[in-house]
């Protein structure tokens, strides 16, 4: 599983999933990839996949309250979650699930390399290691050097109920 930051020619900015390289550039060639936000079929790859850190504890960036889970964190350029209701409001249950869907969807197609995070991180931007999203925890102090390294990082809180082991 490779995970994208792609770019329009508009300037827009988003992440797509692909099963390999190869279905990256196989639904580049077949115009089967457009911006989600206003549809345009000249879409690039931007430098470098994400990584995320799930955090160790306390950081700068506290994660949201848990008490509003009506407003996801979604990153500046992550994907806005949507899920309306019977009445095509968005309710604070179906954002909630989204949300849920959406962060299970990344434990399961993210490595976990926990403490290694921010070795490992290293390792595959310098590639000493096989290009693929990986997730574990760094501390703020971590995150902020792989930052001046040039290694984007993502912070992803993890909700209480998705902490318990997944199988
Ligand atoms: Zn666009």
């Amino acid at each position: 599983m490779k995970v994208l930051n792609l770019e329009c020619a508009n300037g827009h900015l988003f992440e797509g999933w692909f099963a390999s390289e190869e279905d990256f550039h196989a639904q580049i060639s077949r115009q089967l990839l457009t911006c989600p936000v206003c549809g345009e079929l000249h879409v690039e790859r931007r430098p470098s996949a994400p990584r995320l850190n799930l955090g160790a504890g306390r950081s700068d960036a506290p994660p949201p309250d848990r008490r509003r889970p009506d407003h996801p964190p979604a990153g500046p350029d992550g994907p806005t979650l949507m899920h309306p209701g019977p009445g095509g409001e968005p309710t604070r249950e179906g954002l909630q699930a989204a949300w849920m869907q959406m962060v299970r969807r990344v434990l399961e197609q993210t490595e976990d390399v926990g403490p290694r995070f921010a070795e490992e991180a290293r390792r595959i931007h310098h590639g000493d290691a096989p290009d693929r999203a990986i997730r574990g925890q760094a501390s703020a102090e971590q995150a902020a050097e792989l930052a001046e390294e040039g290694i984007e990082v993502l912070p992803l809180p993890i909700p209480d109920a998705l902490k318990t082991p997944l199988q």
